[in-house]
């Protein structure tokens, strides 16, 4: 068996920021006397990547759990996670994500791939500076998908 890997504080925290306290399958909201638990949407507990973990109810995590074999299941809770992560990082983002999917490389404002780098989805391929007076101003950049990037799109069907 696989080990389990630890789940990075950053992780945990978009996990809890994206769901905003609400499970969206069944509309539950959590409560500090029933914390909601981290479930691999693969069931492969050795990825603690965020692209592989989703924060749920404790009754659907029981259902998913003891239904591990039901595609069905895996199916709506990717939709969910699909859904999630498009909020989370934005719909301008998404795209951004898509289109160095498609290319291996594109470009676009810093701005719009801050969530992306914090998340080493992409990397910096090329920066393109200009400069006025002593100031240094980063400008439309160019970025190369990641092999969670790539990992991310497939694994949650994002094309
Ligand atoms: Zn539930």
């Amino acid at each position: 068996m696989k080990k389990r890997q630890a789940i990075s504080d950053y992780i945990e925290s978009l996990l809890k920021a994206e769901i905003l306290n609400r499970f969206p399958l069944c509309g539950k909201f959590e409560v500090t006397e029933k914390p909601f638990t981290n479930h691999h949407i693969n069931n492969d507990s050795s990825i603690s990547e965020y692209y592989n973990l989703i924060r749920i109810c404790n009754l659907c995590h029981d259902d998913i759990t003891e239904h591990k074999a039901d595609s069905k299941r895996t199916r709506k809770v990717k939709q969910v996670k699909k859904d999630l992560f498009r909020n989370l990082i934005g719909s301008a983002s998404y795209e951004v994500l898509l289109l160095a999917y498609q290319h291996d490389i594109t470009s676009t404002l810093p701005c719009l791939a801050s969530t992306l780098l914090k998340l080493n989805l992409v990397s910096v391929k090329q920066e393109n500076p200009f400069k006025v007076g002593l100031a240094y101003h980063p400008t439309i950049t160019d970025y190369a998908i990641s092999s969670r990037g790539k990992k991310l799109v497939t694994d949650l069907s994002l094309k």
